[in-house]
């Protein structure tokens, strides 16, 4: 197969020819049309899409992967919301078993991202009251499911720190996130998991996390200020005002990733949805619960990119947020990039950042 375009490389803009089957074969420069071939997004933070939410089990599973695949996510994390223990533990069965066996058709599903319930009951943000603390014998009933690809963890919490220590020596991205903690609490959790040799990240970067103060930092600015720490952002322009993702742009540079946190309702029909078990109501792009909490979003991120762009940010940076950013994070080698020898997850935009073509492995897709 090839794509003609203006190809997105590693070094730049390319014009010419690019040929691939499951995997890049090459690029060959040449006059082309005026449209972008970009790498395929990576969706670390997602929970539903197209009617379908990670806590359905295997049939939501790849429903959402269906519907991310077809605005431009070639590979998404699941996302579980705090839950019952219990629901879940089945909810991480189900992504596993639908990682097995892959989706026809959608995103490819390389484990979960655990978001609660190892998260601070006073900064729950849209998560349902189930928080409990991250105590060994829960992290090894985790571990054993061999899912896990992110967690979200407060660090104030009893156990935060070992829990946090045991996820990275199991390869598990650490995020911290829902946290009512402190500067010191945020950088102590960043330096040990570090120390091991794991990665550290923040879950939506400024959503449930408090503010930054010239004198009280907080765990926002223990996550500006570290050089290493990645930080997920929801580019929707309703979580996060335009100046502050662009401060956040600045301060993170390559370690800033955008994800939706997309919910079920994203692609559907607005008005009266689901999150977590909670009635959420879906207005002009903005999803609230009942009490006026702001919810997950209805973003997708082929919007995102061009949310990006509208804020300034050029075509490139703002693809590497979207790709190559997401792709060093969970330390995957074989894509992020348009590249010989790396997969052939790819997506097509117009000259005005409107969709057109979606690979997945050298499939097409939409
Ligand atoms: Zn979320």
């Amino acid at each position: 197969m090839h794509l003609s375009g203006q190809i997105l490389t590693p070094s730049g803009l390319v014009e010419g020819t690019l040929d691939f089957a499951e995997r890049i074969t090459g690029i060959a420069a040449h006059p082309a049309p005026r449209r972008y071939i970009l790498p395929g997004f990576i969706d670390v933070h997602v929970h539903g899409g197209g009617g379908g939410d990670t806590m359905d089990g295997p049939e939501g599973v790849r429903t959402l992967a269906r519907f991310h695949a077809r605005h431009g996510t070639t590979t998404l994390l699941p996302t579980t919301i705090t839950n019952p223990w219990e629901r879940v533990l089945q909810a991480l069965e189900g992504v596993r078993q639908v990682r097995a066996e892959g989706v026809t058709d959608g995103a490819d599903i390389l484990g979960a991202h655990l978001e609660g319930p190892f998260v601070s009951p006073q900064r729950l943000g849209a998560q349902p009251p189930n928080a409990i603390l991250p105590d060994p014998e829960r992290l090894e009933q985790v571990l054993a499911l061999d899912v896990v690809r992110v967690v979200t963890l407060a660090p104030e919490l009893e156990g935060a720190l070992e829990a946090g220590v045991r996820f990275a020596k199991a390869g598990v991205r650490v995020s911290l996130g829902h946290t009512a903690g402190d500067y010191e609490q945020a950088c102590t959790l960043i330096r040990r998991v570090q120390a091991v040799g794991g990665v550290a990240g923040a879950t939506h970067l400024y959503n449930a996390m408090g503010g930054l103060q010239g004198r009280d930092p907080g765990p926002l600015g223990a996550v500006l200020a570290s050089e290493e720490c990645y930080a997920e952002l929801i580019l929707d322009l309703e979580h996060v005002h335009a100046g502050s993702f662009r401060a956040a742009y600045h301060a993170k540079g390559d370690r800033l990733l955008l994800i939706t946190d997309a919910m079920r309702a994203a692609g559907m029909t607005e008005g009266e949805s689901e999150l977590g078990g909670q009635k959420v109501i879906v207005r002009e792009g903005r999803a609230l619960l009942e009490n006026g909490t702001l919810a997950g979003s209805v973003l997708t991120l082929d919007r995102a990119l061009r949310n990006a762009v509208s804020c300034g940010v050029p075509l490139a940076a703002a693809s590497r947020m979207l790709s190559d950013t997401p792709a060093r994070y969970l330390g995957l080698g074989d894509r992020g990039r348009l590249e010989a020898g790396l997969r052939a997850d790819i997506v097509v935009f117009n000259a005005q950042l409107d969709l057109e073509e979606v690979w997945v492995a050298g499939r097409r897709i939409l």
